[in-house]
């Protein structure tokens, strides 16, 4: 994990704010010429950056056990329980073709829960969506340690869970309901 924040991590911080400067560059010379190659990159990089600051706050080590208060309410309600939502984020993570995440996420419009694939960084999932609980299915975050056996990997994770950080996140994300689609 110390490698996949320091070298992975930086990575998509350095990538997105050097698009970020080409697109600076673009207005002052006008020519947008190169425009879609940059925001591919921007998407990519950024979402590398927003997924992995989620996704190092999602996780404690004195985390793991059980959701309680409001995360299991809404758990219980949108997936009739912890243990089916917890098989439903596992199938989720295992079955990612390729690199991708597993999310839980508030839906703003449709206030709701809803669990996703994120594929690689930034593909798949609509706007308007606020993640409130991220694993990393990139190869790089599991291989070092559990090789092919993502699922192991998948197991592990729940043990350092940081329900504390999805309880805030999922209480902030429930605030900005109506932000998209006013009622
Ligand atoms: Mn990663």
């Amino acid at each position: 994990m110390e490698l996949h924040h320091g070298k992975h991590h930086q990575a998509y911080v350095d990538g997105a704010n050097a698009a970020v400067a080409k697109l600076e560059e673009m207005r002052a010379s006008g020519d947008f010429a190169a425009v879609n190659g940059v925001e591919k990159n921007l998407a990519f990089h950024l979402g590398g950056h927003t997924n992995h600051s989620v996704f190092w706050r999602n996780m404690s080590p004195d985390g793991g056990g059980n959701p309680e208060g409001e995360v299991a309410a809404a758990i219980d309600e949108f997936f009739g329980g912890f243990e089916s939502f917890k098989a439903h984020f596992n199938g989720n993570a295992n079955a990612i073709q390729g690199s991708g995440w597993s999310i839980l996420a508030w839906d703003t419009i449709g206030e709701r829960l809803n669990v996703m694939q994120l594929f690689d960084q930034q593909g798949n999932v609509p706007v308007g969506q606020i993640p409130v609980l991220m694993l990393d299915m990139w190869e790089h975050s599991y291989y070092l340690q559990y090789e092919n056996v993502k699922a192991d990997y998948v197991k592990a994770w729940w043990n350092v869970v940081n329900w504390a950080d999805v309880t805030d996140r999922l209480a902030r994300a429930r605030a900005t309901t109506g932000l998209i689609v006013p009622a």
